[in-house]
């Protein structure tokens, strides 16, 4: 029997073997391998099969997801173990772990988190965010999707009576033809519900939302901000469902302006003003940021500028400086003597270092004397492997402008 079971288990996988020093990085738990490092394929693996690989001695180092492109094999399991039901089910508890250790878990004022951040909890190709007992999951690999039947058992596993509903949201972050369409996986089809961050009620759907439904990364940015809010008038630019607006407002900011280039955006943060019952103080504005900064009224004490990845790409690295650069220009052009601006970028090719660089030639184009408050980084729950520096992408300043 058990050498059935071996005869059979050879024959499942393919095995990819490394060119000699190539698995070097893979023994510091990097979770990549690029085709570059690839010796030889035996078999002949499709789009998200799980495969072994193996060094140039024939040692095992691990088995991940295959994919066709540069990165070709994303590790799920260093050594010699096959990723089965049990590692699922391991990993996904141990993700909750992390969150119950940070305190988010089984949460008080926050029930709205990340579960699951790729390669940071070891589940490289997968984000699974928890709206108070929803998890939505989003796969960024072939092989990620070809796990939904192991991620939601393991989600029942981990969370028991606690999980209401896990919804899919995989068509959009997978690339055409893999995923028809998004689709509750388990439990109760609701599409939103109320949550809660530090205190503060919002509304999130998970099916209509950008995203997974909320911008989770940025909880302790906003409390930062709300700390900074009391009495000042503030232009929250980018704002999607205005969490940096709620916050504003909750911490007595005299008057908070809202802007996205979404009019559904808008929507949503105007939905979510109204539940604080601060709609008096504030004022949504459906527009691109850039020419609007230039004509505002010098009279703001705050700019938050939170755009999207203006760099998805390597090859985008240069331009998404400049529109960094113009986009921190006008901002500080424009904000009154003795303002903030709260600034940030989330493209994971611009480091801190050369996000620094931007900003600081923004404020040499507008001539204005800028000070670095404080650096801002994604929370506790969006971990990075020390080993894979590759998934820090969240980054800001806070910076006073004389
Ligand atoms: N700060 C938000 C998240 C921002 S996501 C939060 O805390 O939840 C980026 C937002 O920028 C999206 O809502 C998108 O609609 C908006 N956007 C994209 N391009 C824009 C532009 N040129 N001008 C204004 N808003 C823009």
């Amino acid at each position: 029997m058990s050498r059935n079971c071996l005869v059979l288990h050879f024959n499942m996988h393919a095995i990819i073997t490394l060119k000699a020093g190539k698995e070097r990085s893979l023994l510091r738990f990097h979770p990549w391998v690029f085709s570059g490092a690839i010796s030889d394929t035996k078999g002949q693996p499709s789009e998200g099969d799980i495969v072994e690989v193996r060094e140039k001695s024939g040692k095992t180092l691990g088995y991940g997801h295959f994919q066709t492109g540069s990165i070709t094999v994303r590790m799920l399991r260093f050594g010699n173990l096959f990723p089965d039901r049990d590692f699922w089910n391991e990993k996904i508890a141990a993700a909750l772990e992390v969150r119950k250790r940070i305190g988010l878990f089984p949460g008080g004022s926050t029930n709205v988190f990340r579960l699951v951040h790729g390669e940071g909890d070891g589940l490289p190709g997968l984000v699974i965010d928890y709206y108070d007992g929803v998890c939505v999951v989003q796969c960024h690999s072939t092989g990620m999707f070809r796990e939904r039947e192991h991620i939601v058992n393991a989600l029942k596993a981990a969370f028991g009576e606690k999980l209401i509903s896990v919804y899919d949201k995989s068509s959009e972050t997978l690339s055409k033809g893999v995923s028809e369409k998004n689709e509750f996986l388990f439990g109760d089809e609701i599409s939103g519900k109320e949550v809660m961050e530090n205190g503060h009620r919002f509304a999130v759907d998970w099916v209509s939302g950008q995203k997974t439904g909320f911008f989770i990364d940025q909880r302790e940015n906003r409390k930062l901000l709300g700390e900074y809010s009391n009495g000042k008038k503030i232009l929250n630019t980018f704002c999607y469902s205005g969490g940096f607006s709620v916050y504003a407002l909750q911490n007595n900011a005299k008057e908070v302006h809202s802007l996205d280039s979404s009019k559904k955006a808008i929507e949503l943060t105007e939905t979510n003003i109204a539940l604080t019952n601060k709609g008096a103080q504030h004022k949504s504005i459906v527009a691109d940021a850039i020419p609007y900064l230039r004509n505002i009224e010098k009279d703001y004490d705050i700019i938050v500028l939170d755009p999207p990845a203006f760099a998805k790409h390597l090859s985008a690295k240069h331009n998404a400086i400049q529109g960094y650069r113009r986009l921190n220009e006008e901002a500080i052009r424009q904000i009154k003597p003795g303002g903030l601006i709260f600034t940030f970028s989330c493209s994971q090719v611009i480091d801190m270092e050369l996000f620094t660089g931007a900003v600081m030639s923004a404020a040499i184009n507008a001539g204005r004397n800028v000070r670095i408050l404080h650096r801002m980084h994604q929370p506790a729950d969006h971990p990075v492997s020390i080993f894979h520096p590759e998934g820090e992408y969240l980054k800001g300043l806070v910076i006073a402008i004389d």
